[in-house]
């Protein structure tokens, strides 16, 4: 993918404010501080488009970026922060459920995990949660950086393991500060999204 122009487009607080292009969507989970705006903004070669440590659990928006007028990603607020009240998680459970459950231009979903851990029980829920819905999905590992080159396998066996991946569900191994995993990733989205 040629990255030509990237834009931040909206801090979405619900469906009337979704862009209305009709260009494919791919949507980002995880939990806070997984490394999911580093990731974005290594995708789309941008120093600072994505903010890197957001103040966890304060931004129940869902955030466009547009790439090239072709396709948007769509950031899904961090979830797992322990200090966010039963409220916010129910507002933030409610906004990514109407979005999953009616967004036709959704055409793939990336769920990070963090490659050094095994994935949190909020990682399970929710990639039980995203696996339910029958949208095709992309487990990420990020920080590949963090874990050296003989202990990759392992970690990626336990993710698998743990999630319950099945065979055909891609795991990539990622990492923002070395660029690993950055071209076979948008090799599947552009397959995922038909560009
Ligand atoms: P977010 O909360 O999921 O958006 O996470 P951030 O992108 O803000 O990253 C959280 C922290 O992890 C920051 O200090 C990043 O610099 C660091 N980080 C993110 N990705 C990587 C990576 O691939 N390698 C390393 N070494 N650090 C990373």
């Amino acid at each position: 993918m040629k990255i030509k122009q990237t834009e931040f487009v909206i801090s979405a607080v619900g469906p009337s404010q979704y862009p209305e292009d009709g260009l494919p969507e791919v949507a980002l989970a995880g939990r806070s501080n997984v490394g999911k705006s580093s990731l974005i903004n290594k995708m789309l070669l941008r120093k600072n488009l994505a903010r890197t440590s957001q103040q966890p659990g304060k931004t129940q928006t869902l955030n466009y970026y547009r790439i090239n007028e072709e396709l948007f990603f769509v950031d899904f607020p961090g979830y797992g922060y322990a200090r966010v009240s039963k409220s916010e998680r129910e507002a933030w459970g409610k906004m990514i459920e109407r979005y999953l459950r009616g967004r036709e231009p959704l055409k793939l979903v990336l769920q990070l995990v963090d490659v050094r851990h095994p994935p949190s029980a909020d990682d399970i829920r929710m990639y039980e949660w995203l696996a339910h819905y029958g949208i095709p999905m992309i487990v990420v590992a990020t920080k590949a950086d963090k874990v050296s080159r003989s202990q990759w396998p392992k970690h990626m066996k336990i993710i698998r393991q743990s999630l319950g991946m099945p065979g055909h569900v891609p795991l990539v191994l990622f990492s923002s500060e070395t660029g690993q995993g950055r071209d076979d990733l948008w090799s599947m989205i552009e397959q995922a999204a038909g560009i």
